[in-house]
Parts: C-alpha cells; structure tokens; sequence
C-alpha cells in the first residue's frame, strides 16, 4: 500500500505521525512510505533519517495526499487540508469529531474513510491510543507545577522536594487514572508528599499496593478537596468521567481557602476541567492568577515534547497501521474489534452514533 504522512499543519504542532522506526516495518512489509519534507524535523526526526529506512520524501503536502492510499497523521485535518483528502482514501488520525461539526461535514463530502485513534477501544474499554499522551501529560504535570511553584512566576516559592531540614512540597492529585498515577509517580520521585483522591476504591487499592508509603491515597469527596487544598502547595487534575464533561471539583469560592501561590495543573481542561475556574490556555500564555492562585490548563500539553509525544504514538498505533496496510481496512477491522472501533466514518458515510448524537443529529 502507499501510505502517506504529511507534515502538520495545525498551529504549533511539531509531532509527526510516524517515526523513522515505524516507517522500517512498514517498508520490511513491502509498503510505500511517503513523507513531507521536514514533517518530522520538529520532533527531531529529519529526511534523511526517513529515506535511510526507505521513506521517500515529497516537497508538497499536495503531492502527498495525491500520492497516498492511507494518510497516518496526528492532529485533525484543518481546513487547507480538507480538499485534498479525497474518496476512499484512508485517514488515520486523531478527529475528534464530536467537537467540530465543520470538520466532520467536510470529511463526510471528502467520501474518505476516518478511523480515529480516539475510539479506538480495547475490549476492556480502555482507549490504547489516548493513554500514551495521558501518560505524557501526567508527567509533564510535575514538571510544570514544579516550575510554577517557584517565587519569579509567582508560585508559593516551595522546593517540591525540599532539603535536609525543611520539609518537601504536598501534592493533591485529582484522579488516579492514568494522567493521575503518572503525576503521582514523577511527584513520589522527587520526594513531595503526595494525596491521590479518587472514587474507584479498585483503583485507589492498587495506587497503595504499587506506591511507596509517601504517595496517600484518600477517598474524593467534597470534605476531604476542602481539607487538603489549605494544605497542599502543588493541585493536579486529572478526572474523567469518559463521555461527560469533567466535574468541577473545586469550587471558585474554594480558592480562597488556599495558600497564595498555590499552583493548580488542570490537565482535564480538555474535557471542561475540574476546576471551576479552568479556562483552556496555550504553550505561549501557559497561565493565568486568580485569587493568587496560579492556574496552567493548557489544552495540549504533549505538544510541547513532540520528540517524545511522537515515540510514544507510533509505539501504540504501529500495529494497527501495519494491519491496515497489511491487510485493507476491511479485513484489518473484522480481525480486530479495537481497531473497528476506531471507524468513525466509511466512504463519506457517518458510521460511529456518538459523533450524530453530538450535533443532534437523526441516527
Ligand atoms: P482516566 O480515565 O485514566 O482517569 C480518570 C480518573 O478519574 C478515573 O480513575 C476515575 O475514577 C476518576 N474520577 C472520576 N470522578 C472522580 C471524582 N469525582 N473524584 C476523583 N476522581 C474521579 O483518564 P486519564 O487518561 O487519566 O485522563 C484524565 C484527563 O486528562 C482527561 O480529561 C483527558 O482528556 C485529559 N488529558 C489532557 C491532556 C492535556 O494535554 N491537557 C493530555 C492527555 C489527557
């Protein structure tokens, strides 16, 4: 098959939709690779680290697209893209369409086939393609309350691990999913104390069995947000209700009941935030202060380590894309129920009833 990957054109995006790794197997199996010229350069990946492994290399995204029976990417077409994507070609990406009924119209005219990483769902109903960027937002969390924490932008001015003599940082985490864990994690290593809160008792008796004695978890409750906020230096969220926006566990009214230079990470602001006063913010402007607490939501926190955001997707994606070229996109689906999940639209028909309900529309 020739498979296609063009360079992303979304606004400060540097991922690329497959390494030079990926591009190997895909060429052991005898399939075309078509790459963008500089697609990878902002995850560290250049041309010729393409074409050693066999990729051959187009100047134009135009060229790309025309040439490709399967696009793999990263990001949601946007709009310069829409054209070019054409009938029954194969898009495998991130879509999100439920978001954007502009983009799901246009990919309905395009007569294309959609298969979003997004709904890709194991039988357990994990989502494998999201966990990954999960997993990096989590730890990057640390790193970024870490920073903010520290006097010149604002933070209470607190070493997160302390020093001989003087106590470590506390870290309240909101949510022991994926994002939730991995903060717990990058925090416990640094030396915090850290609160995990959660709901799910199953999950919050593993998060004890697997953390060391400095990482508490405690029952999520309105009671128990109260008490620790007045406490803790460091606030990660990182609670999902899939499906629904996230509930505001801290209330506007609630900020003032924390220390000044409070910092809070809302790595949930994609789904609304748990936050009250969550407002989607950007790499350029990362926060914002309210009541003196320093807030940081940004939206797309794997954007800004696209080396590693990069691996870590075609890590996950790698097989399912070597199964679609393998195999078509049919055969691939029927083989593997996670993968047919994926399938949000076939030849320019709406196939996926989540995306129809968001826009009111008849299933
Ligand atoms: P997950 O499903 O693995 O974990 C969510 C956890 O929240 C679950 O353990 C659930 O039991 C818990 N929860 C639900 N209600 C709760 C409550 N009232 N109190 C405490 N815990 C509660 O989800 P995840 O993969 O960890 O993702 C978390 C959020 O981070 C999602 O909204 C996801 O979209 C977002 N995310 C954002 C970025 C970013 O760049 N900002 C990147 C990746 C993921």
């Amino acid at each position: 098959m020739n498979i296609g990957v063009p360079k992303e054109i979304k606004n400060n995006e540097n991922r690329v939709g497959i390494t030079p790794a990926g591009v190997f197997e895909l060429v052991k199996n005898r399939h075309t690779v078509y790459i963008q010229a500089t697609a990878g350069e902002g995850s560290g990946f250049f041309d010729a680290d393409y074409e050693a492994v066999g990729a051959v290399i187009l100047p134009t995204i135009e060229e790309v697209y025309a040439q490709s029976e399967m696009i793999v990417k990263v990001k949601e077409p946007i709009e310069e893209e829409y054209p070019l994507i054409r009938e029954e070609q194969v898009v495998f990406t991130y879509f999100h369409f439920a978001s954007s009924e502009a983009l799901t119209r246009a990919m309905l005219k395009s007569g294309a086939t959609c298969i979003a990483y997004e709904t890709v769902e194991d039988t357990d109903g994990s989502l494998p393609l999201l966990t990954p960027m999960s997993e990096v937002a989590g730890r990057m969390a640390i790193q970024q309350g870490a920073k903010y924490l520290e006097k010149p932008i604002k933070g209470r001015g607190v070493l997160l691990g302390g020093v001989p003599g003087v106590p470590p940082g506390k870290v309240l985490v909101l949510g022991a999913g994926t994002v939730g864990m991995q903060a717990a994690k990058m925090a416990a290593g640094l030396g915090a104390h850290v609160t995990i809160l959660d709901i799910n008792m199953k999950r919050l008796r593993y998060v004890n069995d697997i953390m060391p004695s400095h990482v508490v978890t405690e029952f999520s409750s309105e009671y128990n947000i109260r008490k620790h906020i007045r406490t803790h230096d460091l606030i990660i969220g990182g609670v999902l209700i899939p499906g629904a926006k996230a509930p505001s566990l801290i209330t506007r009214d609630m900020l003032t009941e924390m220390r000044p230079g409070t910092v809070i990470v809302d790595v949930a602001v994609d789904q609304g935030g748990c936050i009250e006063t969550t407002r989607p913010t950007t790499h350029e402007d990362p926060t914002y202060i309210i009541d003196d607490v320093v807030h940081y939501c940004v939206a797309n926190m794997p954007g800004a380590v696209p080396y590693t955001s990069t691996v870590a997707l075609t890590n996950v994606t790698l097989s399912y894309v070597l199964a679609l070229a393998n195999n078509g996109w049919e055969k691939a689906c029927r083989n593997n129920p996670a993968l047919a999940k994926g399938v949000n639209i076939v030849n320019g028909e709406l196939t996926y009833d989540g995306i129809a309900e968001a826009f009111g529309w008849e299933t």
